[in-house]
């Protein structure tokens, strides 16, 4: 009787234990294109083009990945959110409930918007965990640079596809829209960078198809491991609840590196020439094991493969969001390649020409008290700041003109604690920001 409780606790135990390790469906996804005569031509056509690139850039420059975007632009990539388990009455909502979900949602995706450039900029403020100089994982691989990808992720804003029903201006994030009628590839949405969110079940975190062309694929993301923080879970916002340990947002940042061709890091023991076999990458060391959990970085070493050292804490292998902080610059290099191929279909006029969009701003801090600072890095027309709380009752709103100082201190009067939304406006763009005030 004792040993079949035990065995009853031990597989609950396990059950627990291996939902809470990360899964993605890559190859699912991958299968699905292969299965798709028409997909599959003209996702192999690409490939060509693409590794024909990959070798131009390894050939060329350094394999470190400095200097291969000789531009020195940043490239600016549009975003488009679909919350296909969220209610449809959202996207028309103009008070009560409804309202307040939906700028918890745009929010939300805001939120996950600054951490994929966070993540793909090197700016991660776990990147500490690397770069520490007693501390830090660095010390493990001496030949390893951080990789640094000089993109801007944003939400589009203009000319957004025709029978959307998005408003000139709003953000391209849809509410109960049936992506691709439940496939991972609509022709109304080329030329963005799509980010789906389900309730894929089943363990799965999220997947993505590697490096397709931009006629209209997403990534997929489980609505329990989208973006971070507090979530939006009333009637009708579909239960987007970022869950520990995938709490941090970095489920996307992964599923999008291989949206940007980057294979896992642990894809495979041949370590023969670091250039053609394994991940194909040549900073990241050989394994054939994916590493769960959070381990020390000095810890994990693949018996099965060659003995090397593990990378866990590269953003491609399946450690827990608080443990992945990098990838590296000979993923960046791949990355870029990929990039390269695809920069002629991005849509680039749904993106705004507006300075508070096209110029990074920051809140902080958040959490506060109910007095915080909005710091733009330049302005480049009049825009307006609009402060609201969860029932839509507006306490803060200003205009500023061009020439106003960069650094504006907000004050709420009389401050409760809850969540509060920041409206940016500015010409016919607002940007959404959620802050808590405790
Ligand atoms: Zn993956």
């Amino acid at each position: 009787m004792k040993t079949k409780l035990l065995l009853v606790l031990f597989t609950l135990a396990s059950q627990v234990f291996f939902a809470q390790q990360r899964t993605c469906g890559v190859d699912q996804a991958m299968q699905l294109i292969m299965n798709d005569p028409i997909q599959r031509a003209a996702y192999l056509e690409g490939q060509a083009r693409f590794e024909e690139e990959y070798q131009r850039l390894l050939t060329n420059f350094n394999r470190n990945g400095n200097a291969i975007n000789s531009t020195n632009e940043v490239t600016r990539i549009p975003i488009a959110v679909h919350y296909t388990t969220s209610s449809a009455d959202l996207a028309t909502a103009t008070s009560g409930v409804n309202l307040v979900l939906r700028n918890c949602l745009i929010a939300l995706a805001q939120t996950q918007i600054n951490i994929l450039n966070a993540d793909y900029n090197a700016n991660n403020s776990d990147l500490v965990l690397w770069t520490d100089p007693s501390t830090g994982a660095s010390q493990y691989f001496p030949d390893v640079t951080v990789g640094n990808m000089d993109i801007q992720f944003e939400l589009a804003t203009q000319n957004h596809p025709a029978g959307s029903g998005l408003v000139e201006g709003q953000p391209a994030v849809t509410f109960g829209y049936n992506f691709g009628s439940g496939q991972n590839l609509d022709a109304n949405w080329a030329g963005y960078f799509n980010i789906i969110i389900r309730n894929l079940g089943g363990g799965t975190l999220g997947f993505s198809p590697l490096g397709p062309q931009l006629s209209g694929y997403g990534v997929t993301i489980d609505n329990n491991s989208f973006s971070s923080g507090t979530g939006c879970t009333g009637t009708g916002s579909g239960g987007i609840n970022p869950t520990s340990p995938f709490n941090k947002g970095r489920t996307l940042t992964h599923e999008m590196g291989h949206y940007f061709r980057l294979d896992h890091t642990f894809v495979s023991c041949d370590g023969t020439n670091c250039a053609t076999s394994g991940d194909r990458v040549c900073d990241t060391p050989t394994t054939s094991t994916p590493t769960y959990g959070c381990p020390a970085a000095d810890s994990t070493y693949d018996a099965n493969c060659v003995g090397d050292l593990v990378q866990t804490m590269n953003y491609m292998d399946y450690v827990d969001d608080a443990c992945m902080y990098l990838f590296t610059a000979g993923q960046a290099t791949r990355m870029t390649a990929w990039l390269n191929t695809v920069r002629s279909q991005i849509k680039q006029n749904s993106l705004s020409n507006d300075a508070f969009v096209k110029n990074n701003f920051s809140i902080y801090p958040n959490p506060n008290k109910g007095e915080f600072t909005i710091q733009f890095k330049e302005l480049l027309a009049d825009y307006a700041v609009e402060v609201f709380d969860v029932t839509g009752r507006v306490v803060f709103e200003k205009t500023y003109n061009q020439n106003s100082e960069l650094l504006q201190n907000i004050v709420i009067q009389n401050p409760t604690s809850g969540v509060y939304f920041v409206n940016i406006k500015s010409g016919n763009s607002i940007i959404t920001n959620k802050i808590i005030v405790e």
